[in-house]
């Protein structure tokens, strides 16, 4: 694969709408904002074989990187600015493949309003990665953060729980239910919902590592608890199913992680303004529970019973 020839016919393009990117033809872009703003900076590696399978359309790949930024941009409030892209690919791929990732993100770039303004592509004997850094713009100081949640605020999360988990299993067995495979391939990075929350969240990220741990991680970096109830997490039709056939799924809807919907906390008097957001935003928003004195994540089941949390989450290591 020649490097300097992929890098014009890919990646040059996806550049054009940012001029700080110098059409990638200088060392370094420049990013400039607008007085009053500041940057909110997010980056994400995965690699094959490990955040995924490997055999996925090069397309569907891209997008879910770019979409895994752009859902930290949301998190924290910013709209989407350009993106950074280190790409490192085995020897043998082929330039189809490359051309395919590229598409990946030209659809993408259109969808979120963002631009690729510089990066490296290299060649390696292991397998494919990527890294990715994604710029957010944002009222200086209005950064939704993880430590501010206080004891009384209600959890809120938007959409549906565990579909991407549950996805994740169908697309390994033999029949899969289309729409959890999507919400595994495709997650939707909640940016209009993010910057609605500046002003109205205590305290907000995105589920990655599933809900109990990135609650627990909003609990230690706040310095409180939570309880959250299991009979008010909001499931999608097919994952409503498939816990019906199989109770022990519910480990995977609390902490199965890639789920990239919104989890933020808010005064509970705020609450009619959640009603009032989901409908304008056309997206569930569902309050699962509250903040309370504590230093640690409960979950009630449908008797008030506590339930034992075997999966805490994603483990990287
Ligand atoms: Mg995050």
């Amino acid at each position: 694969v020649d490097e300097f020839g992929l890098i014009a016919a890919c990646f040059k393009p996806l550049s054009k709408g940012y001029s700080g990117s110098l059409n990638l033809t200088d060392d370094a872009a420049i990013v400039s904002l607008p007085a009053g703003q500041e940057l909110v900076v997010t980056t994400d590696a995965i690699s094959a074989g490990v955040h995924f399978l490997g055999n996925e359309e090069p397309a569907l790949i891209a997008r879910k990187l770019l979409r895994c930024n752009l859902s930290d941009l949301a998190a924290k409030g910013a709209a989407p600015l350009a993106y950074f892209l280190n790409v490192m690919l085995p020897t043998d791929t082929t330039p189809e493949w490359v051309h395919g990732f590229a598409d990946g993100l030209r659809q993408d770039q259109a969808e979120y309003s963002i631009h690729l303004a510089g990066g490296d592509t290299i060649a390696t004997k292991g397998p494919a990665t990527f890294s990715m850094t994604a710029l957010g713009v944002i009222p200086a100081g209005k950064m939704l953060r993880r430590c501010s949640a206080r004891p009384g605020d209600i959890i809120v999360v938007s959409g549906t729980l565990g579909d991407s988990a549950l996805g994740l299993i169908s697309l390994r067995g033999a029949a899969g239910d289309e729409y959890l495979i999507n919400r595994y391939l495709l997650p939707e990075p909640r940016l209009a919902l993010g910057k609605k929350l500046l002003g109205l969240a205590n305290a907000s990220m995105d589920i990655s590592d599933g809900l109990v741990q990135d609650l627990g991680h909003i609990c230690e970096e706040s310095k409180v608890g939570a309880t959250i109830r299991r009979p008010l997490l909001p499931l999608s039709k097919p994952a409503a199913a498939m816990i019906k056939n199989d109770e022990k799924l519910w480990d995977k809807i609390v902490g199965g992680g890639d789920d990239y919907e919104l989890l933020f906390t808010v005064p509970a008097s705020k609450k009619q303004e959640i009603g009032a957001l989901a409908a304008k935003l056309d997206l569930p928003l569902t309050v699962i529970g509250e903040i309370i004195v504590g230093d640690s994540v409960q979950l009630l089941d449908e008797n008030n019973k506590t339930v034992p949390l075997a999966n805490k989450g994603y483990r990287h290591f």
